[in-house]
């Protein structure tokens, strides 16, 4: 596999190493700061491997988590546990203590007094309606608040009593005191904070009026020693708040924040409030379905940590907004699987063979490698006997010379096992196949069989007096169209197909499989059995990946 050793270069390390070159900072600081209102996706997964990544290579960096939690209405205490889940598996560990917005919530209050201290800011009481009519537009500058100008002494006074609880939600807001006039709507004397009278994960009942985001995060970092705060583009119009409020408070660390371009994936969602809508519609069985675009979905599906690394590595991080093709994803799995997957076998659609010549009261156990190109990974052993599946396409009564599968009156040789040959089929009243009569060649076992033959299909099979049924969940897409955040109505372009449930068998060893470890199940594809709903009764193997990009072309 052709990983790149160390994380390519881009334009904010190369921001970095100027700020390292000149003294500008001796040490780097970043941080991941997710709401916890969601599960993480393959576009946070670009986040935190930039991000902890430039920790990782910079030396005495660091990288923090911190939850980005000032909504309470729309945030849980689950979602932080999956985060922090998810992130450790991709491979990373946050500096220290995990962080939370929220255990700055006393200090922010008091970064709020002294804005109003200094007239920067005031305690608003337009209505949302009347709010929205004074912002102005795109093209036409708002106009001043009739609070704007209140005495100091006043909104700090409303400000402690909106804190004590003493107004209803939606009465009274604190604003900056920027400028109403300002081409950038953000810079319109922003509101900061706001009355809600919510339970938080964290606080409990501790506040009613919560910072608002852009107020909260660039503190946040100050607070933090941040040196790099690394966003998504639709932030770079809010950068010159970000700036803005550390300017006016007494804070004397000033993070720059540097934007980049978001991950797009075709055929992917990548919106958590998209996503949820999934969820809670019963589209999918959960956030972790292995068919989500979440962290969860797919290490449940078999996606190595290390394939979501390299993805990351290998699309970049630019400021140009562009969409990145499913195959790339899935060529990085396939290659990590390629060589880490042990082989094994599995019937997914079965019909029965009975090899007449073979003794019905016998059985053998065959030596196979667990992968032809690593030694390493040992050996599994496979019984054989009188009586096998193989998958009902891999027969045909009759065919031309391009299928290399096994044919009536033909041969074919099954893998890792001896050659064999088909003489008759058994079929029911309704025509169809229940047993195909084959005979088998002793002489012909062994990697390099000395028979002489020129046996050119190799298919594969399972012993059917000593195999373990099994439940297949074959994935596709979960959407139709490239991009179906675009579209009017999702349920319009899901794929009908994106979940197709098969029941065969597989080799007797796998009953033991590791849950979210891949198998590369001969010429069907990779599997790993299900961490949620496999049990040794049941087994159920999720599709990971097929073997080749069908899709292609
Ligand atoms: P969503 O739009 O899915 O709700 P978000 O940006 O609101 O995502 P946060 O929890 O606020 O989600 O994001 C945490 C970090 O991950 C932020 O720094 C954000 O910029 C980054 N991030 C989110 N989505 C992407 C993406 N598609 N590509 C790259 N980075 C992303
Ligand atoms: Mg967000």
């Amino acid at each position: 596999m052709t990983t790149l050793e160390t994380s390519p270069s881009n334009f904010i390390r190369n921001i970095i190493d100027e700020d390292l070159r000149t003294g500008k900072h001796k040490s780097i600081q970043t941080r991941f700061p997710p709401e916890p209102n969601g599960y993480l996706h393959i576009g946070h997964a670009k986040s935190i491997c930039l991000n902890f990544g430039i920790a990782e290579d910079y030396p005495n960096a660091l990288c923090n988590l911190r939850f980005d939690d000032t909504n309470p209405l729309k945030e849980d205490a689950d979602y932080v546990a999956a985060i922090e889940k998810d992130v450790l598996w991709l491979g990373f560990q946050w500096a220290g203590d995990v962080r939370y917005s929220s255990d700055y919530f006393e200090q922010l209050y008091n970064y709020a007094v002294e804005l109003i201290e200094n007239d920067k800011a005031y305690v608003c009481e337009l209505n949302a309606e009347q709010t929205r009519e004074y912002r102005g537009t795109l093209t036409s500058p708002g106009k001043d608040s009739p609070f704007r100008n209140r005495p100091i002494s006043e909104s700090l006074d409303l400000f402690a009593r909106m804190r004590a609880g003493e107004f209803a939600e939606g009465s009274l807001m604190l604003r900056a005191k920027i400028d109403m006039a300002s081409p950038n709507m953000k810079m319109r004397d922003p509101v900061i904070y706001r009355i809600r009278f919510a339970h938080h994960h964290q606080t409990g009942d501790k506040w009613c009026i919560y910072p608002m985001y852009d107020f909260t995060h660039c503190i946040s970092d100050a607070i933090e020693g941040i040196t790099h705060s690394l966003c998504t583009l639709e932030f770079e119009d809010h950068r010159p708040l970000y700036d803005w409020v550390l300017a006016n408070i007494s804070i004397a660390c000033k993070p720059r924040q540097i934007e980049f371009s978001r991950l797009n994936l075709q055929y992917t969602l990548t919106s958590k409030r998209k996503l949820n809508a999934l969820v809670t519609e019963k589209i999918v069985s959960g956030w972790d379905d292995p068919r989500m675009p979440t962290i969860s979905g797919m290490r449940r599906r078999g996606y190595p940590a290390a394939s979501l690394r390299e993805f990351s590595k290998r699309i970049g991080v630019t400021k140009q907004e562009n969409t990145v093709e499913f195959a790339s994803l899935e060529a990085c799995v396939r290659e990590n699987l390629e060589s880490n997957a042990p082989r094994a076998m599995a019937v997914i659609d079965p019909v029965k063979v009975i090899i007449t010549n073979y003794d019905e009261n016998q059985s053998e156990q065959l030596i196979a490698p667990a992968h032809p190109k690593d030694e390493s990974m040992g050996t599994r052993t496979l019984p054989f006997s009188a009586q096998l599946y193989i998958d009902r396409e891999d027969f045909k009564e009759s065919a031309n010379k391009h299928y290399k599968r096994l044919v009536l009156g033909k041969e074919v040789r099954l893998r890792n096992a001896y050659v064999i040959k088909a003489e008759n089929v058994v079929k029911d009243d309704a025509g169809n196949i229940t047993e195909i009569h084959c005979t088998y060649d002793p002489e012909t076992l062994g990697k390099n069989p000395s028979d002489g033959r020129k046996v050119k299909g190799v298919i594969h099979w399972v012993d059917a007096t000593s195999n373990h049924a099994a439940e297949f969940r074959i994935y596709e897409r979960l959407f139709l169209v490239a991009n179906p955040g675009a579209a009017e109505d999702v349920h319009e372009v899901l794929n009908p197909k994106s979940l197709v449930i098969k029941q065969g068998f597989v080799e007797i060893g796998l009953a033991q499989a590791e849950a979210e470890k891949a198998y590369q199940f001969e010429r069907e594809g990779y599997f790993c059995a299900d961490s949620k709903e496999s049990t040794a009764d049941h087994l159920v193997f999720n599709r990971t990946v097929a073997l080749r990009d069908s899709w292609a072309g």
